[in-house]
């Protein structure tokens, strides 16, 4: 068996964090990248070894395969921990690492590149006798053939790229008339984003859950699964809101979606770490959607429920080892739930927003955690991706740990910029959330309801007071249910 001494994170932000923490456990040295401009940012010295990656765009830096393999044998590393996102599920990092004779801490290219396209994806499911949406993902690409397919599966029906991703080059189709237009303007997102227009077409499914199970196998043909996910409070695609066990699933269906994520793993011959992504529907049928290849950004709340480190399983079964466990052993214990503190505007569209974090916050709980890339003092720009956090808790029950996620939300209020923490907290405390009635379309259909309430003067007075002599926002924040923070409408003001 092999045993890493130095591993290099192709990452930046939380989650590099998150990973070298881990290694540090571990004994193995953490080598960490960051730009010029993330001089001041909590990853680019948290590493044993930290390397400037200079500036430019991110095709310089993060997403610059031989720039990065080339550091990777200057500083003698043995494997390479690629994060979510940039260059996890790029196929051509894992093979230019292999010629290097570096480890990718992550799945086999084939599976890889098998589950990075839709429609390839699909067909090896259904020969597996995977439940997928109803639809066509054949080769016939004809605008004429895809529009009575579309009529044989029945409105509403939705278009997809299949080298799609983040929700590109997908749109809904109401009705027949509509067709053309729609797959016209899908196919030209699709090929300017992915170099591949290639389409399929799925029955839309209305008002259904998003479900996904944390999937680990070993190098010995050990597959395992680490229970469900659910993700359905999403905006524009995203998931903002994750938490398991889901409130919708009763123990049969729990275990026969998980068996059924197992399945997939055995199927694709998988190793290492993955997700395995299902929509549910309302009568209880659930239907394979997609495989993410990599650690997924809510990965903490499965570490909750099940005790384990996710990275370490990962870092474990890259150096061959077989895990020591049965799948009998692992449990789902309590309620976790996350959120992404995104620095947007919920009330603009979720429109990206910048400044500089004056204060991040602290918890006064028991059982949260912070997985931040920031610190007071850090400027956020439009460089990167805009969620600057994730706040994970844990506690007995879904209720208790609504709850507690409301305190740690006032606890961490990341005060100097406009963030979406008010928002999650309207999610939280809406009544049909707290029902556990989550959807795909909480959001849209429940908008008018987690508007921010404008403030009244005298709450505006009495906020800045308690900003003053408290240095906290926590007294406005656990008195007011329904209201924007003082801040957010106090332009120009700020601490100092
Ligand atoms: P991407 O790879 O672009 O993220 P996915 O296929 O994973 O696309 O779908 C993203 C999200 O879109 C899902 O979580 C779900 O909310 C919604 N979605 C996808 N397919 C369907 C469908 N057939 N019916 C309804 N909603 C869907």
């Amino acid at each position: 068996m092999k045993k890493f001494k130095r591993v290099l994170i192709a990452n930046r932000g939380e989650i590099a964090i998150r990973v070298a923490k881990t290694l540090r456990e571990l004994d193995i040295e953490s080598v960490m990248l960051f730009t010029d401009e993330e001089k001041d940012l909590p990853h680019a010295s948290f590493g044993d070894i930290s390397i400037n990656l200079g500036s430019g765009p991110l095709s310089d830096t993060y997403l610059n395969i031989s720039k990065l393999v080339e550091l990777c044998k200057e500083h003698k590393v043995d494997a390479v921990h690629p994060g979510y996102g940039f260059l996890s599920e790029r196929a051509p990092f894992a093979k230019a690492l292999k010629e290097a004779g570096v480890e990718l801490i992550g799945p086999p290219t084939a599976a890889m590149e098998a589950m990075g396209d839709k429609k390839t994806s699909k067909e090896i499911m259904e020969k597996a006798g995977i439940p997928l949406i109803p639809g066509y993902h054949g080769d016939n690409q004809e605008s004429d053939f895809l529009a009575k397919e579309a009529v044989k599966i029945g409105f509403p029906i939705l278009i997809k790229a299949s080298a799609g991703g983040g929700g590109k080059g997908m749109r809904i189709v109401e009705k027949d008339s509509e067709f053309q237009e729609a797959l016209e303007s899908a196919k030209r997102e699709a090929m300017n984003a992915f170099g591949d227009d290639k389409v399929l077409i799925e029955k839309y499914i209305t008002d259904p859950r998003h479900i996904e199970v944390q999937v680990m196998s070993d190098t010995h043909g050990q597959h395992f699964h680490f229970w469900e996910r659910e993700c359905s409070i999403q905006r524009r695609y995203q998931k903002i809101v994750e938490e398991s066990p889901s409130p919708a699933l009763s123990q049969s269906l729990r275990e026969e979606i998980c068996q059924t994520a197992v399945k997939i793993s055995e199927t694709m011959n998988y190793v290492g770490a993955g997700t395995v992504e299902f929509i549910l529907d309302k009568d209880g049928s659930f239907y394979f959607l997609e495989m993410n290849t990599r650690l997924q950004v809510e990965h903490p709340i499965t570490e909750m429920v099940t005790g384990s480190d996710l990275v370490q399983l990962q870092i474990r079964v890259a150096q061959g080892e077989k895990l020591p466990f049965t799948q009998s052993e692992i449990h789902q214990n309590g309620h976790a739930i996350e959120v992404r503190i995104y620095a947007e505007n919920p009330d603009q569209d979720f429109m990206p927003s910048i400044g500089t974090i004056d204060v991040v916050g602290e918890s006064r709980l028991l059982g949260v955690r912070l997985d931040s890339g920031y610190k007071a003092g850090n400027e956020v720009t439009t460089s990167f991706d805009p969620m600057i956090a994730k706040l994970i808790v844990w506690s007995t029950g879904r209720t208790e740990a609504i709850n507690k996620m409301d305190k740690a939300l006032s606890d961490y209020p990341f005060l100097g910029l406009t963030t979406n923490r008010d928002y999650l907290k309207r999610i939280l405390k809406h009544e049909t959330f707290r029902e556990g009635v989550t959807f795909t379309h909480f959001v849209k259909t429940y908008a008018d309801d987690l508007k921010a309430r404008s403030l009244s003067r005298e709450e505006v007075i009495q906020a800045i007071l308690a900003y003053e002599f408290m240095g906290t926002t926590t007294k406005l924040a656990e008195n007011e249910a329904h209201v924007t923070t003082a801040w957010d409408q106090l332009s120009g003001f700020r601490l100092n």
